[in-house]
């Protein structure tokens, strides 16, 4: 399981240089994708061109250039129609990301802004895919958590992973909001929702709300 039901097509990878999850699916034959957070998602961009199934959304979890670092290369190579999205929150920290490559030592590059920013809390009905995209910041402003409740789904980026949380010592992150962000998903996502971290293993809400010490601590918080 961990996938998307009734889906036409799905492939996950683990995207270099810093082991980003990336997606692709659908259920129609255009594909969505998130997290192009590698140059292999070139290739993949490319590969859906040539089986006849391009990609037709990108959805970035954060403005991190390891997750949307490669947006803007394929959607070049996606054709007309393809768009890029994100949090309307991550619109005035970008320009500051998009520094990161460098100040840690990789190589500069430019990255696209997004076509489509995006209200907190909204749909998206993307390719027969209902998908929330639940505003969940704390590691940056405009994190998302994009939650596909007919397929008990969830893509949670760098904001909950299997046994931990996404770091709140970044320029633009904020420990205070990330709390209210883990309460809001834990609350809101039910016990048998599986999910896709930004790094890492899968994993389910049930087992984190158990097991992860920072959900663990944030219930004795309250
Ligand atoms: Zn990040």
């Amino acid at each position: 399981m961990k996938s998307i039901l009734q889906a036409s097509y799905w492939e996950h990878s683990v995207l270099s240089p810093l082991a980003t999850n990336c997606f692709v699916f659908s259920r129609t034959d255009k594909m969505i994708m998130i997290d192009p957070g590698g140059p292999e998602a070139v290739d993949i961009a490319k590969r859906m061109m040539d089986r006849g199934t391009p990609i037709k959304h990108i959805l970035i979890t954060h403005g991190h250039f390891d997750h949307i670092g490669w947006a803007g290369e394929v959607k070049k190579i996606s054709g007309d129609g393809c768009k890029i999205y994100a949090s309307k929150f991550e619109k005035e920290p970008l320009p500051d990301f998009n520094q990161w490559p460098q100040r840690f030592g990789f190589p500069s590059k430019t990255i696209s802004m997004p076509d489509e920013w995006i209200e907190p809390d909204i749909i998206l009905n993307l390719e027969g895919i209902r998908i929330e995209a639940i505003h969940a910041p704390g590691h940056t402003p405009g994190s998302t958590v994009y939650y596909v409740e007919d397929s008990n789904l969830a893509f949670t980026g760098d904001v909950l992973f299997q046994l931990s949380i996404g770091r709140t010592d970044f320029p633009f992150s904020d420990p205070e909001t990330m709390d209210k962000s883990l309460k809001k998903l834990v609350e809101k996502l039910p016990n048998n929702t599986d999910f896709w971290p930004g790094h890492g293993d899968a994993s389910t809400i049930a087992f984190e709300k158990i097991n992860n010490p920072f959900l663990i601590a944030l219930q004795k918080k309250n």
